[in-house]
């Protein structure tokens, strides 16, 4: 439906043409000179070598597989992801005349499920790689973009494990090392999550804060914007769901730990399309504002990075050592094969 979007934006006035066979090819050419939503899939060599370097935003929508417990798809995340991409692609040209917003399709792919938290590591609706290849993936694309001359490149990636958020912050501070440009990782930035965090906080009761607990994944947060953004997607058994959860962090790392965890925390009993939308609008518009700050010149390096403050706390330090003991068995693993079998 999202990407219904982008190709709806990029036919506006195309209506005319549309007799033709030959309108769509002129057409799409006539919006990259304007400021429009344009799909890099869509685009061929001349196109895209036609771009004004430095009035094209980049975007790079990240989704993972990641489960998010029975009442939720696997691809939440990326659901989010995909809908703030469109959100902040259509800002990007409207706040910013004669700008090109160049969205690249989703990457179906992140790093660290949260089911990890509670050392779950095999989980049915999680299928992720590992935190470094993450990473080297974002680098490479950076490098790519970079030496085609893109310096305004968005990572819009909606998933919060501390070692995928570092990763995809490294290929930005990357990025900006070797090409001077800017590459935001916006998810990892303190601003924008608080537009999530803050609607919600101000929406909840305190009976409502109490029986949601500290809420880490899946949630009444999350139950309620995939309510708000994608209802045919959630099972309604969430009515009857049971809270799973904790008073304080250490609770509820603790809650996740147990063999018959249902893959949540929180309580998604209490989710409405209302709150969903009601965060949803407060999340989007504090994306919008750190993006055009950016893209206005402001230094995303003085913004506070999540991934500094998960790092500090001693129970995400936890979750951070054992997938990184993970993720070195994995390559161990994996070496050891390739080294038996280079062929
Ligand atoms: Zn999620």
């Amino acid at each position: 439906m999202e990407r219904e979007g982008f190709t709806e934006r990029r036919s506006k006035g195309c209506e005319d043409l549309r007799i033709a066979l030959f309108a769509l090819p002129l057409c799409l050419s006539a919006s990259i000179a304007g400021a429009q939503v344009v799909r890099v899939a869509d685009l061929n060599t001349a196109q895209i070598r036609a771009l004004d370097r430095t009035k094209t935003v980049v975007f790079l929508p990240g989704g993972m597989l990641e489960e998010h417990g029975p009442y939720l798809p696997a691809f939440t995340d990326g659901i989010l992801s995909e809908r703030l991409t469109d959100e902040l692609a259509r800002a990007a040209v409207a706040k910013k005349p004669g700008w090109t917003a160049l969205v690249f399709p989703q990457m179906p792919v992140g790093a660290s499920g949260s089911n990890e938290l509670g050392g779950h590591f095999v989980f049915p609706g999680t299928y992720v790689v590992r935190p470094t290849t993450l990473r080297a993936m974002y680098m490479d694309l950076a490098a790519e973009l970079g030496d085609q001359g893109f310096r305004w490149i968005m990572v819009v990636h909606v998933h919060g494990a501390p070692l995928h958020i570092r990763a995809l912050d490294q290929a930005g501070d990357f990025f900006h090392d070797t090409y001077g440009g800017r590459m935001v990782n916006l998810w990892g930035l303190v601003p924008v999550l608080s537009g999530w965090g803050n609607a919600l906080g101000a929406a909840m009761t305190d009976a409502e804060k109490k029986e949601d607990g500290v809420s880490l994944h899946g949630g009444m947060d999350e139950h309620s914007l995939m309510l708000h953004l994608k209802p045919e997607l959630v099972s309604p058994g969430y009515k009857q769901a049971a809270a799973v959860t904790g008073q304080t962090l250490a609770e509820s790392f603790n809650a996740a730990k147990a063999a018959d965890w249902p893959g949540y925390l929180g309580s998604p009993r209490l989710a409405t399309a209302a709150l969903g939308k009601k965060t949803w609008d407060s999340f989007s518009a504090a994306a919008v504002e750190q993006m055009i700050a950016v893209l206005n010149g402001a230094d995303p390096s003085q913004f506070q990075r999540y991934a500094d403050l998960l790092e500090k706390n001693p129970l995400y330090q936890g979750w951070i050592t054992s997938t990184t003991a993970h993720d070195e068995a994995l390559d161990a693993k994996e070496k050891a094969w390739i080294a038996r079998k280079p062929r």
